[in-house]
């Protein structure tokens, strides 16, 4: 099922897109349920609208987005630094997410804003301590992530929660799919129609199991907390006016203007 957030004409709610994966936003409806959508029962009030009609936001409440530092070998190389052993952890707090129809902000103080297309996994129940082999068992879905980072700040701070951090840097969307399998999942950054970030989520260096429970052993992970996977190669600078379309094959498209200030 692919679930959304949505505003339409008589509020706020939760929906299940229905249509073609891949069909134009015009092809699609979205069905209305009420709760939660990690309840154990939705309950579907048999209101539709075309997806063309409402508008997207972010499509879960995230407690918290935890991040995975160079988790590719080539993102890694291209920053000239290794793989780490274990995997690189940092946090984005939950009001930097915005989504499918939010726009990125270009802070005033950095020169160098950049994307960064990511997997992310969103979870489903309240959970810590969880073992590798029954760590698929907490996830709810997937979605699109952009790790959007300041990249000038990220090397001057010393640690990253500003160069992470300012509002607007993640957005995710467009719904999550919580019928998929990631192990092979063609992911891109297409900036301007120009293709600059291509890899695939089985270059993963750190598997999603071994992050899950690496996170876990640490915090508690909280239902509609999110795990950004890390980034392929060709990470790049986004000006603005530009048009930033992250892709992840059978999940979908998250596409975002870039605004100064
Ligand atoms: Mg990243």
């Amino acid at each position: 099922m692919r679930i959304a957030r949505f505003v339409h004409p008589g509020g706020v709610s939760f929906g299940a897109v229905e249509g073609e994966a891949g069909a134009p936003p015009d092809a699609l409806t979205v069905a209305e349920f009420t709760g939660l959508p990690m309840d154990d029962e939705v309950r579907f009030t048999g209101q539709r609208w075309a997806l063309a009609d409402v508008r997207l936001l972010a499509p879960i409440f995230a407690s918290k987005v935890v991040c995975v530092g160079r988790n590719y070998v080539e993102h890694a190389a291209e920053h000239g630094a290794e793989v780490p052993a274990e995997p690189l952890l940092f946090l984005k707090p939950s009001t930097s997410v915005i989504g499918p129809n939010g726009l990125i902000r270009l802070p005033a103080d950095s020169d160098q804003v950049e994307h960064e297309a990511e997997l992310a996994v969103v979870i489903g129940r309240v959970v810590k301590d969880v073992p590798r082999e029954r760590a698929m068992d907490v996830i709810f879905g997937y979605t699109c992530g952009n790790d959007v980072t300041a990249r000038d700040q990220q090397r001057t701070d010393g640690q990253w929660t500003r160069a992470k951090g300012y509002d607007s840097f993640c957005p995710i969307g467009p719904w999550i799919e919580t019928d998929v399998d990631v192990a092979d999942l063609r992911v891109t950054t297409t900036l301007n129609g120009e293709v600059k970030q291509d890899g695939r989520t089985s270059q993963l260096v750190h598997k999603i199991p071994t992050l899950i429970s690496y996170i876990t052993s640490c915090m508690t992970l909280l239902p509609g907390d999110v795990i950004l996977t890390g980034t392929p190669a060709g990470v790049g600078p986004m000006q603005a006016g530009d048009q930033v379309v992250v892709e992840i094959e059978r999940i979908g498209r998250l596409t975002k203007s870039v605004l100064a200030g």
